[in-house]
């Protein structure tokens, strides 16, 4: 006997915990390096799978200390610094695509465990862990949202705080193309609910995110969450992509070679 629950949302949420359990219990994890089993990130593929990220600004990709976004950078992102962790390699999306789309939970048990290290000098003892969401659709689609277990999982390795529904996606999002860019940055910001809660303004919020790109995603977060009175916001992410137009959604094109 079990209970379906009325809404949807439980729906999906009971069959996402069974399909990890089952993922874990029928297919135990094995290496994304070398098929070994045991974890999905041995110690022999650790250096070559989790390469430390550079220290950069955000927005202008410049090296800069400790993550900080420059000052003048700042018109462009409210966020004080992105933290990732490492690079966005080959190797890193054969992991991020099992993390996906395989349902595994562990990987984002075993991802925010190795992640601490790195993180843990930033945060202070009243950080709170905030997911970037993605739509409800997409997240129905896809059975769980890996921003929002990440940030579980880092909360729990670092007994910090999460807020899991602080921020929600709109399911549309308005056309961007032919806006100014000042336009642009308040529509970002607009893709984002915002739902009330008891935590102060000053409290450290750090979104957190699987792999950062452009970081307009995590912009567009912090812009919403400051608009809404907070003081304090920053970011990680476990991966730094490779450096992409900021507001292209088109994959960079091949450079021609004469
Ligand atoms: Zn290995
Ligand atoms: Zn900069």
């Amino acid at each position: 006997m079990f209970d379906t629950g009325d809404h949807v949302h439980n729906a999906f949420s009971w069959i996402a915990t069974r399909m990890h359990f089952l993922a874990r219990t029928m297919f135990p994890p094995f290496c994304v390096g070398c098929g070994n089993p045991g974890q999905w990130i041995c110690e022999t593929c650790t250096p070559k799978i989790l390469i430390p990220a550079q220290e950069e600004c955000m927005v202008c990709r410049a090296y800069s200390s400790k993550f900080k976004t420059h000052v003048s950078c700042r018109a462009t992102s409210p966020l004080d610094r992105v933290v990732s962790c490492w690079k966005y390699n080959d190797h890193a999306k054969r992991v991020m695509h099992r993390f996906k789309y395989s349902y595994r939970y562990d990987l984002a048990q075993e991802l925010a465990k190795n992640a601490i290290p790195y993180l843990l000098p930033y945060l202070s003892r009243n950080t709170v862990f905030v997911p970037v969401p993605s739509t409800r659709s997409r997240d129905a689609k896809r059975g769980f949202n890996q921003s929002s277990m990440l940030a579980k999982e880092l909360a729990r390795w670092s007994s910090r705080g999460v807020v899991k529904n602080l921020l929600s996606r709109k399911e549309t999002t308005t056309h961007q193309a032919g806006s100014s860019r000042s336009e642009r940055l308040e529509l970002d910001a607009e893709q984002f609910n915002f739902t009330a809660c008891d935590l102060p303004k000053t409290a450290a919020l750090v979104l957190v995110d699987d792999v950062c790109t452009t970081g307009a995603t995590l912009s567009a977060c912090a812009r919403k969450l400051t608009e809404e009175g907070f003081t304090n916001v920053s970011a990680v992410a476990l991966f730094r992509g490779a450096q992409r137009s900021r507001f292209s959604t088109q994959p960079p094109l091949p450079r021609k070679i004469d």
